[in-house]
């Protein structure tokens, strides 16, 4: 197969990568942003036709790694895009952020496979993103551990006969701390992930499940479930990932090392199964697996979610912005842990009020716009200590 990789120099991305790294498949592109060193050796081990750096300012030294061995170099917004066009058969949209939104567009518009991780695709354009791979006749296989557990479990199974669909959490950093303590936990203590080895912001973005907050979001989106056949479990071992419930009472559950390569792979070689390089579980050996319900009051994140798909239109998008801004406060020491959700919980209030968000078409533009307004909201609460 042709394959890209956007994002390739993150956390989803490197696990991408050490699977390409033993397949036979064909690398057409590999994106980054800033980590251009690694971009390049990359590119190099995996002999990509071309090496695509979102940022031009970082185009130089891109080139200058990558000069005599054949490998074009490009940078900047509109190289990605160019990139996402070129013909392959198989594309990771593993951008983090809103800017994974284009590249992913571009995939489906040339019927790509596209292998989705970019969690905000799914939140702020869902039906415009399955409408596009309707039109292309493309496939979109959901690469998050919950989504492509889901998916399993729902092969040879009719939609129709499916009951609720529970996702798991781990609880992130916090899941024993006492509540009372959680306005004071810092930007180290949150950065820690008990189970999971990922970026930054995911890791902070679990231990307040605004990461499983979106998820929720996704789960609605990709498998056209209601809300309320959606639940969310704590699972401290993070072994199951996500559990398919039946009009008959059967429940399908998905289990699993923790290890991103397994969901990775397999929409890699869907429909096949390969083997993967990933831990076998010894469930004898595991003894026992934990389930509790979400504590509201300690995870209001989650709340949020069901009102964000109560209010539809672009409630994803106005969601998913003002959480970026949020988690860049939190992050650079400007609010608290807990600040975080009252931050987005008022920008949504507001915007509903003001703008009616749920009557606003999905549109790319009106997501844009939403999006622009909704972080501009979150900036100028920070700013002004108005949480
Ligand atoms: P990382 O932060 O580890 O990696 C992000 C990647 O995107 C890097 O290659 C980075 O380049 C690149 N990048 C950053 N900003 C931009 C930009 N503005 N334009 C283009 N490229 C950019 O993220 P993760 O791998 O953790 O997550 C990627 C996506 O997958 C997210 O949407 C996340 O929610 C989702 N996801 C992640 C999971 C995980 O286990 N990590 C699990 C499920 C979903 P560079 O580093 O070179 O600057």
């Amino acid at each position: 197969m042709r394959v890209s990789v956007f994002g390739s120099t993150g956390s989803i991305g490197e696990s991408t990568f050490d699977l390409l790294s033993r397949s036979a498949h064909h690398v057409v592109a590999l994106t980054g942003g800033r980590n251009v060193s690694r971009l390049a050796e990359q590119a190099k081990l995996l002999n990509a036709e071309l090496a695509v750096t979102a940022y031009e300012a970082c185009l130089p030294e891109l080139r200058a790694a990558l000069e005599g061995t054949g490998i074009e170099a490009t940078g900047g917004t509109q190289a990605l895009i160019e990139a996402a066009n070129r013909p392959v058969d198989w594309v990771m949209s593993a951008i983090i952020g809103a800017a994974g939104l284009a590249p992913g567009f571009a995939a489906l518009a040339q019927g790509a496979t596209l292998a989705l991780a970019n969690k905000e695709s799914l939140v702020t354009a869902g039906p415009l993103l399955l409408a596009e791979a309707r039109r292309h006749n493309a496939r979109i296989l959901p690469v998050d551990s919950e989504h492509s557990a889901v998916f399993q479990a729902l092969q040879g199974e009719d939609i129709a006969a499916v009951e609720r669909v529970i996702i798991t959490a781990s609880g992130g950093a916090f899941r024993d701390w006492p509540t009372e303590k959680l306005a004071t936990a810092t930007v180290s203590q949150a950065s820690s992930h008990p189970n999971w080895d990922m970026g930054q912001r995911i890791t902070i973005d679990s231990a307040s499940m605004f990461n499983k907050a979106m998820e929720v979001i996704e789960t609605r989106e990709f498998f056209g479930v209601d809300p309320d056949q959606i639940e969310v479990l704590v699972h401290p071992e993070s072994m199951v990932h996500a559990l398919v419930g039946f009009r008959d009472g059967a429940l399908m559950a998905h289990l699993g090392a923790p290890d991103m390569r397994h969901a990775i792979g397999y929409a890699l070689n869907w429909p096949e199964r390969a083997a993967l390089p990933v831990a076998r579980l010894d469930l004898a050996r595991l003894g026992a697996l934990h389930f509790t319900a979400p504590d509201p009051a300690r995870y209001p994140a989650l709340r949020l979610a069901y009102e964000v798909m109560e209010i539809g239109g672009t409630a994803g998008a106005a969601f998913n912005a003002a959480k970026e801004i949020a988690l860049d406060g939190f992050i650079a020491g400007a609010i608290g842990f807990l600040d975080m959700a009252t931050v987005v919980e008022d920008v949504l209030t507001e915007m509903s009020a003001r703008q009616g968000l749920g009557n606003i078409a999905v549109s790319l533009d009106n997501i844009a716009h939403t999006d622009t307004e909704a972080r501009s909201l979150a900036a100028h609460r920070i700013a002004a200590g108005r949480i």
